[in-house]
């Protein structure tokens, strides 16, 4: 069976959260976003999760050692065995390096790998109001936005009742170098991924479930 290793790249907030929870529930693949996994290391008290909190919330990319360790234990477990979905990783060329060492060793012993790298294109000026506006359940990490993706019963998350909060980095001063981390150090992975034949485009505005059929096409 073909290994299906998927890695999403645009901006914050352009919607990969979303898409990426969705399909990992529908492909059976486990979701695996450095934020999420970062914000747990802070929640859990962890000598890596203190550093990484400094960096987080000033916008900045938390050092490539933390990172690359976190994604290399998460990548070696067996539920990624047959697939991953991989969001907010590689965030850098030299990450991207790292990731193809990583993958080079992983898959030493699998020659039928698909890696697709799905990268959501969006107008920038859309973005720093979903930032703002975004709130997440705590518990199960859903996304709503309080203008666009509302939850059934305002501030409560639908699966699980519990109350939605707005992430720390989420504030317009944060969101803003977030934004400037990510042209100066992400963007450059549109090219270097192109260049390798692995980059799939898709126009990442516009409703949800029109989205979802355009990464559907490319996946
Ligand atoms: P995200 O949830 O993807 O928006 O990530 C939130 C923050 O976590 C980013 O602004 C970075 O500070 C940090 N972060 C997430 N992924 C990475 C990564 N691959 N490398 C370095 N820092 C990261």
């Amino acid at each position: 069976m073909t290994k299906k290793e998927l890695v999403f790249l645009g901006p914050p907030a352009s919607g990969k959260g979303t898409q990426t929870d969705r399909l990992s529930k529908e492909l059976n693949y486990p979701h695996v976003d450095t934020g999420s996994l970062l914000r747990k290391a802070i929640a859990d008290g962890t000598e890596d999760g203190k550093t990484a909190k400094s960096y987080i919330e000033k916008g900045q990319l938390v050092p490539v050692e933390i990172v690359a360790s976190i994604i290399k234990t998460r990548l070696k477990e067996q539920d990624c065995a047959n697939g991953f979905i991989l969001d907010g990783f590689p965030r850098s060329t030299e990450q991207a390096e790292m990731l193809e060492e990583m993958l080079k060793e992983i898959d030493a012993d699998n020659n039928d790998v698909d890696f697709k790298v799905i990268y959501f294109d969006i107008p920038q000026d859309l973005l720093l109001d979903r930032i703002v506006t975004r709130r997440s359940c705590p518990k199960c990490g859903r996304i709503y936005n309080i203008k666009t993706l509302k939850p059934k019963k305002e501030g409560i998350c639908d699966d699980c009742g519990v109350e939605l909060t707005q992430r720390k980095d989420d504030t317009e001063e944060t969101a803003k170098l977030r934004f400037e981390t990510y042209f100066k150090e992400t963007a450059p992975l549109i090219d270097f991924y192109d260049k390798k034949g692995s980059l799939k485009k898709i126009d990442a505005n516009g409703e949800i479930n029109v989205v979802w059929d355009r990464m559907m096409e490319v996946i």
